[in-house]
């Protein structure tokens, strides 16, 4: 991708979207979410060549909420193995919440609502949780090639003492015999999953490593399997928005994920990975600014992998 186009494109649609500074609500029901500046603001490219472009708070580290939902389901395939994962979990859209316990019914409907994450958070191998958690805390400072990655407590606190729906649904599947292992452990794994701490370039770099067909932005390391890539993006293009996924997918074009602390990640193959930040949300939990600005990067900078 030529730089100079996409730093130019990139500050056109940080000015088009100004608009939307100040429209949605942050999150609140982790009471720490809501203690952010709801205006901050970030966005991060990285080219599968290793041009970056970075705006805003670079610096800012934030939680990555549902965009974990991607590293739970790559560490579930590649502990699990395919056939296993989807005996446990669906691959189907749903047009509810992504907390809801309704598309649940035998199983979850797929991997990237809190159920399906929680399924797929029960397959990371590891002794305990706390060997668990290492295990995907590591993954994701390989992924973003970076060290900037903390385990925010103040945010799992915040959120293990509020989490009553993920609990039910936590229990229900073990009722329903998707996992074995003990449930508050499952649960325990998915909010610090959830309360993983990165800043956009680590997100955009994730991104980019998916773009790249999941070798290393040097060429070098196949950190991910091509099949596994394969399954992830068409999971994220069919249900990383929730509810929202195929009208999103119809404006924007290309797999994405967003997460409620307001991040969202987009991933264009053979291109780059973007990760943009805005806490304020829609009714879906989705950015409203974040989204506004990855249609308009698709559209100026034809991203769309459709057409
Ligand atoms: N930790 C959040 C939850 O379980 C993640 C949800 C999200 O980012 N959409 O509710």
């Amino acid at each position: 991708m030529d730089i100079k186009n996409l730093e130019a494109r990139v500050d056109e649609v940080i000015k088009s979207t100004q608009n939307l500074i100040g429209v949605g609500n942050v999150a609140t029901y982790i009471p720490e979410l809501a203690n952010v500046d709801a205006d901050n603001f970030g966005l991060a490219v990285v080219t599968v060549d290793r041009e970056r472009v970075l705006r805003g708070d670079t610096e800012l580290i934030f939680s990555m909420q549902s965009i974990s939902k991607i590293i739970s389901l790559i560490m579930a395939l590649e502990d699990a193995g395919e056939e296993e994962v989807f005996s446990r979990v669906g691959t189907e859209a749903t047009e509810y919440k992504f907390n809801s316990i309704r598309p649940i019914e035998d199983r979850a409907a797929n991997p990237l609502i809190n159920a399906g994450a929680i399924t797929t958070a029960s397959l990371i191998r590891g002794k305990d949780v706390d060997e668990r958690f290492n295990r995907v805390v590591e993954k994701v400072k390989i992924l973003s090639n970076s060290d900037e990655v903390t385990f925010l407590e103040t945010v799992y606190n915040s959120e293990m003492q509020t989490t009553d729906i993920n609990r039910s649904i936590a229990y229900y599947l073990k009722s329903k015999n998707i996992f074995s292992e003990d449930t508050e452990d499952v649960l325990d794994l998915y909010i610090r999953n959830c309360s993983i701490g990165i800043n956009i370039e680590g997100l955009a770099t994730i991104a980019a490593v998916l773009a790249n067909g999941g070798m290393s932005l040097d060429g070098k390391t196949q950190l991910i399997s091509k099949k596994v890539v394969k399954i992830t993006l068409a999971l994220m293009a069919a249900c990383g928005m929730y509810e929202e996924s195929g009208k999103y997918l119809m404006e924007v074009g290309f797999p994405s994920k967003s997460g409620v602390s307001g991040g969202i990640i987009g991933i264009v193959p053979g291109k780059c990975g973007i990760c943009t930040y805005s806490p304020r949300l829609d009714g879906s939990g989705n950015s409203v600014r974040g989204k506004k600005i990855l249609e308009e990067l698709s559209n100026s900078l034809d991203l769309n992998i459709f057409i």
